[in-house]
């Protein structure tokens, strides 16, 4: 295990080189953009969106476009992008480097793996400081020691960790201002995704709020929000019908019907065992409606996978669609409270955890401009739904007929269901797609062939959307999957899945597709094909192209509008994380972080396989373009 990767040598000296270049062609004023001393406000967090300067929330905005309106890099100087500047994240342990970058005021703060945090100069990748958190032992990340990036508030930095904590740094000294434990990490609670900032408009209150990971051993997933001042718990929201909230340190009321309908009872009239620990734990990061003062966050699966366990006792799963996991939820800041629900996948048998965050956007329909929500989920599908009819406050919590304006398949040879009924707000499901229970006195049940398999036809990896050609950029994955039922009993910090599976190829051309698609009509307009999975995020701009990361440690660049490849350098180890874009000193840079890990290596079968030549790495990379000189 402790084979030298003989690359890290070559690019040291090669980083050196580029550093000496990047002191010389410092600008005399390298602090003109800031010193890292200015507070950050809800107003440089709400018109995150539109400022170019900086990136203060994750997703480039509270609406998670990925968007930026500069246009100096652009599709004709964009072949001309070189490094100015690599960080490395060093120490021995490295593993997958999921995050989103922020920049504010002159300083990069990138999160890495196990749960680590540094604040750079953006100029020239000077190290100000680093925070790395003291891990337990027998903590139980499903699907790598990932971190998926910090959010920023005043002087503060705030972090998940993957002990199931949130830690508020210094943002200038890196120094611990609080350090709140939120769950048992022995249990399999875990912290991977970006928290997020929200001020509530109804009590003018700034929260802190993220969720949890941990569906894969039993967890009860619960949003939380917190005084990012102290960190003390202000309200937390369980994602299982039934389970009672929290506000002010007090009891509150039940998520949905007390009763939990969307859950069976044993004979005796008592809840399934799969009800104390169902799951459906928002990892990801919140987005926010500014016009109707709303949280609008996705729910990971119902635990345990095996639906046979959460289904009635004749195994008539239909009634029984385990909210509020697999889907969408739009929560009211102020209390906590759900006020709107979209379930992905009712009753969810696949693993299709509905986490990947809704963007929020405006959209031409039958000659009338509509405020929409599109999700693309792992069970294949883009989904469009209205983001008017989710947000009333109606006093109805699940939306599911009405709330749907569209929903396309993403990738190829979906197999669970043939389409949707956008009205009703269902799938049309296929027999024969949930695995049959074991038969008598077997451990294992029969196998089945289900496409998209359990890691997605997309996963984590946040889309985005260009507000000039106004389609969505998907990174998605074409790939199935042999999938059967075992028989499973919860153990408290034990995998509680119920399901054995082996991932397979579907196509021998490709797996990752990096997909444009209309909102409007569900066309694909193009698409580029990858070997190897797609696991990075995606940016877009004005300058009318798209980024993206591949698993073989290339960023590629695209043409907006036709798909064309335009760009790519190759940073050493494969590119799992999400890219942002900004402007300093009148240049626009582009940074991301490379380094590959994440769940394919962990999870993906014959992928991971495919994935055992990719070097291992961590590191931060800043690019620009280079200027023509008359010398040249
Ligand atoms: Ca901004
Ligand atoms: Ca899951």
């Amino acid at each position: 295990m402790s084979t030298r990767n003989p690359f890290l040598g070559c690019r040291a000296a090669f980083l050196s080189a580029v550093s000496v270049l990047t002191l010389l062609a410092a600008a005399p004023n390298a602090n003109a953009e800031g010193d890292g001393t200015k507070p950050v406000t809800w107003e440089d967090i709400l018109n995150d969106e539109k400022t170019t300067h900086d990136v203060v929330s994750w997703g480039m905005g509270v609406r998670n476009h990925r968007f930026s309106a500069l246009d100096k890099i652009t599709t004709d100087n964009i072949a001309r992008l070189k490094p100015a500047w690599s960080f490395s994240f060093g120490d021995e342990k490295q593993r997958g480097q999921e995050s989103q970058a922020l920049v504010h005021d002159g300083v990069i703060y990138v999160t890495s793996s196990y749960s680590r945090l540094f604040a750079l100069d953006a100029k020239t990748g000077k190290k100000l400081w680093s925070y790395s958190h003291r891990l337990p032992d027998d903590i139980r990340p499903c699907c790598d020691v990932v971190n998926r990036g910090a959010a920023i508030y005043g002087d503060k930095i705030f972090m998940g960790t993957l002990d199931a904590g949130m830690v508020a740094l210094d943002r200038k000294t890196g120094k611990v201002v609080w350090n709140e434990k939120f769950e048992d990490h022995t249990a399999g609670y875990t912290m991977t995704g970006a928290p997020s900032i929200v001020k509530d408009q109804k009590t003018g209150k700034v929260l802190l709020i993220h969720g949890s990971s941990g569906d894969e051993f039993g967890v009860v997933g619960r949003l939380y929000a917190r005084d990012p001042d102290t960190g003390k718990e202000i309200w937390m929201r369980p994602l299982v019908e039934g389970h009672i909230g929290r506000l002010n340190g007090k009891d509150s009321t039940p998520t949905g019907d007390p009763k939990a309908p969307s859950w069976p009872n044993n004979k005796d009239g008592t809840k399934v065992e799969a009800w104390n620990h169902g799951g459906g734990a928002p990892w990801q990061t919140a987005t926010y409606d500014e016009k109707t003062n709303t949280i609008v966050i996705g729910t990971g699966n119902p635990a345990p996978w095996n639906h046979h366990y959460r289904s009635g006792p004749n195994g008539d799963w239909k009634p029984y669609d385990s909210l509020f996991t697999s889907g969408q939820i739009y929560i009211e800041p102020s209390t906590g409270e759900p006020v709107g629900f979209f379930q992905h996948t009712p009753n969810d048998a696949w693993d299709y955890s509905g986490n990947n965050p809704i963007t929020l956007f405006e959209m031409e329909k039958d000659g009338k401009t509509v405020r929409a929500g599109a999700h693309a989920d792992r069970n294949g599908f883009l989904f469009i739904t209205d983001l008017d009819k989710l947000t009333a406050r109606d006093g109805k919590i699940s939306k599911q007929a009405g709330s749907a304006l569209g929903i396309y398949p993403m990738v190829r040879d979906i197999s669970w269901a043939t389409g949707w009924d956008v009205a009703a707000g269902r799938p049309m499901e296929v027999e024969g797609q949930r695995p049959p229970k074991p038969e008598e006195g077997q451990q294992r049940g029969k196998s089945i062939k289900v496409t998209p398999n359990f890691l997605g036809g997309t996963n984590w990896m946040p889309m985005a959307y260009n507000q000039d050609t106004k389609l969505f950029y998907i990174p998605t994955n074409d790939w199935t999957e042999d999938y059967w039922t075992e028989n499973i009993t919860y153990k408290k910090g034990a995998a509680y899945l119920g399901q054995g599976f082996r991932i397979h190829r579907l196509f021998d051309t490709h797996i990752g597709a990096l997909r444009a698609m209309d909102p409007a009509t569900g066309k694909i307009v193009w698409e580029h094909l990858e070997a190897m999975p797609l696991w990075g995020g995606v940016l877009t701009t004005k300058g009318g192209w798209v980024l993206t990361g591949t698993s073989d440690g290339y960023v590629k660049a695209f043409d907006s509008k036709t798909g064309k490849e335009l760009w790519k350098f190759q940073t050493g180890s494969g590119v799992v994380s999400q890219p942002i874009t900004w402007e300093a000193d009148g240049k626009q840079y582009i940074g991301l972080a490379s380094g590959y890990g994440g769940a394919v290596p962990l999870w993906g079968g014959d992928m991971a396989d495919q994935t055992k030549n990719v070097s291992q790495g961590g590191s931060f990379w800043v690019f620009e373009v280079q200027q023509t000189t008359a010398a040249n």
